[in-house]
């Protein structure tokens, strides 16, 4: 007779168990999902441009925009006279 509550116990247990794992797996799969779908439309709202110079492609808002092109940094900039002082300003034509 007392076998029969200790394989009771045990069936008991692994079902406990089971269900433990099944919701924490649950909760794992829900939680990282709207991350990405977040991430993905901050990285959408802003287009990429690419650097006139090296090629590099970035966020509009960090690149430096020159005559309609765009440079990734300073040094970039074509060199000569045209380059300004205070420069980050887009002068488009
Ligand atoms: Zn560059």
């Amino acid at each position: 007779m007392a076998r029969i509550f200790l394989l009771l116990a045990v069936v008991l247990a692994v079902v406990w168990w089971l269900r433990q794992r099944a919701a924490s797996r649950h909760e794992h799969d829900a939680a990282p999902r709207p991350a990405p779908a977040s991430r993905k439309a901050a990285e959408a709202a802003e287009p990429m441009v690419q650097c006139a110079q090296c090629g590099v492609h970035l966020p509009r808002g960090d690149a430096i925009a020159w005559h309609g092109l765009h440079y990734c940094r300073r040094s970039h900039l074509p060199d000569g006279p045209e380059v300004p002082g205070q420069g980050e300003s887009d002068t488009r034509p």
